[in-house]
C-alpha cells in the first residue's frame, strides 16, 4: 500500500503538472470507487481551476482554486497517473479526469478496486471537518517531539498498532514502520508507555530520517507503486527488515523474524530490537 513518501512524491509530481489547469470534465467507470450519492461534486469541478495538489496521511487532495476539493486514497494497488489521452484504456481503469487543451489526462487505476474518490466543500477538508479525514493523527514530518511524546504517553497499546494507526499518527503504513522501529532499535510489540525518553527521542528523529530519505527516493515500489509518471520508486533498495524474514539482520547477522501483530505482519531482528 502507499504509504506518505509513496503518497507525497505522487502529489510532488502532480502539483507542478496540474497548477493552473482548467477542468474540463471526467470520466468514471467504477460507480463502487465514488464515495458519494450523486455526481453533483463532480459536475461543479468542471471549468475549475486547478489551485494545488496536496497530501494529508495517505490522501491525495486536488484543490481548485474555487469550489469543491477531489479527495484520492489509493489504498492497496491504485495509482494517479498523467498519461497522454491517447495511451489505451487499462483493465482496471477507474476514473479519468480531464483538462481544457491538454493532450494529457489524469488516470486513476486500481487493480485491487480498494481505492476510492470523494469530493469535499475544500474549508472542511482544510479543517479536518471531512468524514474522509476526520480524527487523522498528526502529520509524523510536521509533529514535534514534545507531541509525539504526549502522543505515546500513558498508550499501553504495541508501538508498531500505534504506528500504524491513522488516527495516532498520519500516513505510515506496514513497510515505514518496521523500517523505522529496526533502525531506532525498539521491539514492535513494545507498549508505548514503556518507551524512554531517550527512546521516544530517537523514534521521533528516525521517523523523520526514514520518511525523509524514502521521498528523496521517491518511494518504495515494492509491488504496484508508480508515481505520476507511471516510475517505480527506489527505496526498496534500502529496505533492512521489511520482506526480509529469515534473512540475516544488516548488523548482528541473526536471522530476522516476522511475526503477526494485530492482523498486520512485523518484520523485525529479534536481537537489536528490545
Ligand atoms: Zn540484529
Amino acid at each position: 500500500m502507499p504509504e506518505l513518501p509513496e503518497v507525497e512524491t505522487i502529489v510532488r509530481g502532480l502539483d507542478p503538472i496540474l497548477r493552473g489547469r482548467q477542468i474540463s470534465g471526467y470520466q468514471l467507470f467504477s460507480r463502487k470507487a465514488w464515495r458519494q450519492p450523486d455526481f453533483t461534486c463532480l459536475e461543479n469541478l468542471c471549468h475549475k481551476i486547478v489551485q494545488r495538489v496536496w497530501r494529508r496521511g495517505k490522501f491525495i487532495l486536488l484543490s481548485p482554486t474555487w469550489g469543491p476539493t477531489l479527495i484520492f486514497h489509493l489504498k492497496m494497488t491504485g495509482r494517479l497517473v498523467w498519461v497522454p489521452r491517447t495511451t489505451p484504456h487499462p483493465k482496471h481503469l477507474v476514473f479519468i479526469l480531464n483538462f481544457r487543451n491538454s493532450r494529457e489526462e489524469l488516470r486513476f487505476i486500481d487493480t485491487r478496486k480498494f481505492g476510492y474518490i470523494s469530493c469535499r466543500p475544500t474549508e472542511e477538508v482544510i479543517s479536518g471537518e471531512a468524514p474522509e479525514l476526520a480524527g487523522l493523527g498528526p502529520e509524523p514530518l510536521e509533529i514535534d517531539l514534545e507531541q509525539l511524546q504526549t502522543i505515546l504517553k500513558g498508550r499501553k497499546g504495541r508501538i508498531k498498532s500505534l504506528l500504524l494507526n491513522q488516527q495516532v499518527i498520519a500516513g505510515i503504513g506496514n513497510i515505514y514502520a518496521d523500517e523505522i522501529l529496526f533502525r531506532a532499535g525498539i521491539h514492535p510489540l513494545r507498549p508505548a508507555h514503556t518507551l524512554e525518553p531517550e527512546k521516544v527521542q530517537l523514534l521521533w528523529q528516525t521517523m523523520r530520517d526514514i520518511l525523509q530519505e524514502a521521498i528523496k527516493k521517491r518511494g518504495t515500489s515494492f509491488r504496484d507503486y508508480r508515481d505520476a509518471a507511471n516510475r517505480a520508486g527506489n527505496y526498496q533498495q534500502l529496505l533492512q527488515v521489511y520482506g526480509r524474514e529469515g534473512k540475516p539482520c544488516p548488523h548482528c547477522g541473526q536471522p530476522l523474524q516476522r511475526r503477526r501483530i494485530g492482523g498486520r505482519s512485523a518484520h523485525f531482528c529479534p536481537r537489536c530490537q528490545k
